[in-house]
C-alpha cells in the first residue's frame, strides 16, 4: 500500500545522482577523498574539531563504548525511549543499560534528576539522546557527569545542525553519534558519524574504523606509505566514497531544509490548537531543533485507542509512526526492565506525524483536521 502522505520523503535530484557518478568514474570507491571532504565539512558545519566517518551510527555507538574504556559490569545510563540501537551498543561490551525516564509529556529527552539517582559506583557514562532533535538539558546533564566523573555520549542522531544554547549537539558531551540512513535529516542510505573535540578518542577512533591498522589502502596508493603495522583489536566500520559524495551534497542542502521543517512544524502548531485532546511535545522549546520527526501525545488515552486512531489515518492515506516502542519492554532487555511511568505513557499513546521538507500547507491542513476528527 502506498500513502497520500508518506511520513517521509527523500530530499535527492541529479545532483546526487551526479556525485555518485562523479565518484564511479574517478575510480576509488571506497574510503578516500570523498570521505575526508565529508569529514571535514561535518566538522566545519558542526563547530567541532574532528569527524570519523562510519558505515552507520550503531557502529559510531559502539566505537564510543570501546573509546570511552566501557567495560562488562559497567553501568551506563541511557534513555529508554530511544531507537533499539542506544541501547545495544551497551551491551556490545557486556556493560549494563541502566534506563532513566524521559522529563515529561512535554518534554521526551532524558530526565537529569532520574539520571541521578540512578548513579551508583559503577556507573561510567551516561548516552543521552537529542528526541526529535530537540536538545537535552545538557547543562544539568553535564554538571552531574562532572560530579561523579562520568562519560558523556550524545545520540545526536535526530539532530544535525540542532543546538543547546547555541552550541551544536553532538559537541558538548566527550562524543557525538551521528546516523545517515535513508530517512534521518541527512540520508546516504546507510552512513554514520563518530564526532569529538578530544584528539585521541579521534586518532583511536579511526585505527578502530578499519582493523587497527596504521594506514589506509588510499594513503598506501598515493605513495604516503608502503607498508603498515596493526596497534589495535579493530574492526571494519568504513564507508565508501559513494556514500560520502551523496553527503556532501546532503550537507549542501541541509541548512534549507531545516528551515523548511521549521516553517512546517509552525504551520503543524497552528493548526493542532484548537485540538484540545492532544500534546505537542516541546511546544514551546527556544533552542534550533532538525525536526527529525514531529511527534503528538494522546491525552487521557491507551495504546489501544492510540493503534484505532493510526489506523483510521493509514485509511485516510497518512502514514504514521510511534518513536519509539520503549527499548526496557523488548524481550532483550527484561532483565534490565524497571518502572517508568513518563516512557511508559508516551510508548503507549505517542504518533508520529509527516514530517519532510516536501509537505505543503494543504497536506498539513489534511493532516490535523482528519486527526481532529478522530480525536
Ligand atoms: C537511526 C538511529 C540510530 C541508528 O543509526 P544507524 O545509522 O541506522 O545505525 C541510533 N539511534 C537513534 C536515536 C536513531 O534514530
Amino acid at each position: 500500500m502506498s500513502y497520500k502522505i508518506p511520513l517521509f520523503d527523500l530530499n535527492f535530484d541529479e545532483k546526487e545522482e551526479q556525485a555518485v557518478i562523479d565518484t564511479l568514474k574517478s575510480k576509488w570507491i571506497s574510503t578516500g577523498p570523498k570521505t575526508i571532504e565529508f569529514e571535514n565539512k561535518f566538522s566545519e558545519m558542526l563547530e567541532v574539531k574532528h569527524s570519523v566517518a562510519l558505515s552507520n551510527c550503531t557502529v559510531a555507538l559502539h566505537l564510543a563504548m570501546k573509546l570511552l574504556d566501557i567495560k562488562e559490569g559497567d553501568e551506563v545510563i541511557c534513555p529508554s525511549l530511544t531507537f533499539v540501537a542506544t541501547c545495544n551498543a551497551i551491551r556490545y561490551v557486556n556493560a549494563i543499560p541502566v534506563f532513566a525516564d524521559v522529563v515529561s509529556k512535554d518534554d521526551l529527552t532524558i530526565d537529569p534528576v532520574d539520571i541521578e539517582r540512578r548513579i551508583t559506583k559503577r556507573t561510567k557514562a551516561i548516552i543521552v539522546m537529542h528526541f526529535g532533535g530537540f536538545a537535552c538539558d545538557m547543562d544539568n546533564i553535564m554538571e552531574i557527569a562532572r560530579k561523579h566523573n562520568l562519560k558523556v555520549i550524545e545520540d545526536a542522531c535526530h539532530a544535525p545542525l540542532s543546538e543547546y544554547k547555541g552550541q551544536k549537539l553532538g559537541s558538548i558531551g566527550d562524543l557525538g553519534c551521528y546516523s545517515f540512513f535513508s530517512n534521518k535529516n541527512i540520508s546516504t542510505g546507510e552512513g554514520g558519524m563518530l564526532i569529538t573535540n578530544n584528539t585521541e578518542y579521534y586518532e583511536r577512533a579511526k585505527l578502530l574504523r578499519s582493523h587497527g591498522m596504521t594506514s589506509m589502502s588510499y594513503e598506501r596508493s598515493k605513495g604516503h606509505s608502503t607498508t603498515y603495522d596493526v596497534v589495535d583489536n579493530g574492526f571494519n566500520y568504513r564507508i565508501d566514497d559513494i556514500r560520502s559524495a551523496i553527503g556532501i551534497v546532503q550537507l549542501d542542502k541541509i541548512e534549507e531544509d531545516l528551515n523548511k521543517r521549521k516553517e512546517i512544524r509552525e504551520m503543524y502548531l497552528l493548526k493542532m490548537e484548537s485540538i484540545d485532546r492532544i500534546i505537542v511535545p516541546f511546544s514551546d522549546c527556544e533552542n534550533f531543533s532538525s525536526n527529525y520527526i514531529f511527534p503528538i501525545i494522546l491525552k487521557n488515552s491507551d495504546y489501544k485507542r492510540r493503534d484505532k486512531i493510526r489506523d483510521k489515518l493509514a485509511e485516510a492515506g497518512i502514514q504514521t509512526s510511534v518513536h519509539y516502542p520503549a527499548v526496557h519492554r523488548f524481550s532483550i532487555y527484561e532483565k534490565y526492565a524497571v518502572s517508568l511511568k513518563n516512557t511508559e505513557y508516551v510508548a503507549d499513546n505517542l504518533i508520529t506525524l509527516p514530517m519532510h521538507s516536501g509537505l505543503t500547507e494543504k497536506d498539513i491542513e489534511y493532516i490535523t483536521k482528519t486527526l481532529k476528527s478522530f480525536c
